[in-house]
């Protein structure tokens, strides 16, 4: 048996559930889709140094893969059932294997979704998992619905991710206990599944945040054929990102940091009502931003003064 051969069994600890007629182990799993519905599949990859800090430990590296791939299924309002793993390893570390696979399958299990089979390579250390999900046919949250009016609601709070790298890079420096809830935040960001999912039927465009908000709001704008307004004094920021900077550096990040796996949706007037009644319930954290323009462009209204944004994020004045 090869050194490989040996980590693989690791894996073949994952917890299964009967929608797995065969796991690890052969050539290919085996599974039992959900019967009328349609299989959503999304696929990231990590590599060290370029998506997260070299030196990161095993366990983070793993939440982080598992959550970002996550965050694409809770954003077309899909359930999470299975995922598979391409790890490429610099060598075969059983200890960096095992803390690895126990922080991964810890959190596939808090996420209801099973690791069903993947490959192990040599190489730079590179994370791929790929995650499939269920979604009922013509319901799925697609970026390309959002009509001029609807209104525009991001979950959570936006600036933290790209405040995490900026610590983690020690670029700048905040408060300890905002040092440990920006890492958590970096570490295993909350995909946002059960908001996903109750958005199915009310939210008409959905999309989760990677690459900041302008950019991704930016895309269901491209793909609705819109434009956007947005009002900067709404966006949601946590007390610990908001504290630690100016107000101005701290919407800035809001606005163009990435990494926050929060998801930015839309919905039509006569649902707003049903959504701000989650709200109010608790069942539901999210705040209105802004709207849905017919023109395109994405315009930032902060204290009175218009921004139009480009999608890289070039300011012009009006
Ligand atoms: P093959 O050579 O037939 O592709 P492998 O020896 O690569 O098979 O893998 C054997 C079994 O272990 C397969 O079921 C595969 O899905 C599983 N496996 C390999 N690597 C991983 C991994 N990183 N995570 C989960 N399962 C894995
Ligand atoms: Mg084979």
């Amino acid at each position: 048996m090869n050194e490989f051969a040996l980590i693989r069994q690791h894996f073949a600890k994952a917890i299964v559930n009967d929608d797995v007629a065969l796991g690890i182990g052969d050539d290919c799993a085996l599974l039992i889709p959900p019967s009328g519905k349609h299989l959503a599949v999304s696929m990231d990859t990590l590599v060290a140094g370029t998506h997260f800090p070299e030196g990161m430990a095993a366990k983070h590296i793993a939440t982080r893969a598992l959550a970002t791939a996550l965050s694409d299924l809770a954003a077309m309002g899909a359930e999470a059932l299975w995922f598979t793993l391409a790890l490429t390893l610099p060598k075969a570390d059983e200890p960096w294997v095992g803390e690895f696979c126990e922080s991964l399958l810890h959190f596939a299990d808090t996420h209801n979704c099973a690791l069903v089979g993947g490959d192990i390579t040599r190489g730079p250390l590179t994370v791929s998992v790929q995650v499939h999900g269920a979604v009922t046919p013509n319901t799925a949250l697609k970026r390309s619905g959002a009509k001029p009016d609807d209104i525009i609601y991001v979950t959570g709070s936006l600036g933290d991710g790209a405040a995490a790298l900026a610590v983690l890079q020690q670029k700048f420096t905040v408060r300890r206990s905002s040092q440990d809830y920006l890492q958590q935040r970096f570490y295993r960001p909350t995909p946002r599944l059960q908001e996903g999912q109750l958005l199915v039927g009310t939210a008409s465009a959905a999309i989760d945040i990677s690459d900041g908000l302008l950019a991704d709001l930016g895309h269901i704008c491209d793909a609705s054929g819109a434009g956007a307004l947005v009002n900067v004094n709404r966006l949601p920021m946590s007390e610990h990102w908001r504290s630690s900077v100016s107000l101005d550096k701290a919407l800035d990040w809001a606005v163009s940091g990435g990494d926050d796996y929060e998801l930015c949706f839309t919905v039509p007037r006569e649902k707003i009502n049903t959504v701000e009644e989650w709200i109010r319930q608790g069942r539901l954290k999210a705040t209105a931003i802004g709207k849905i323009t017919a023109n395109a462009g994405i315009f930032m209204v902060n204290n009175g003064k218009t921004l139009e944004f480009d999608v890289e994020g070039y300011k012009h004045f009006d």
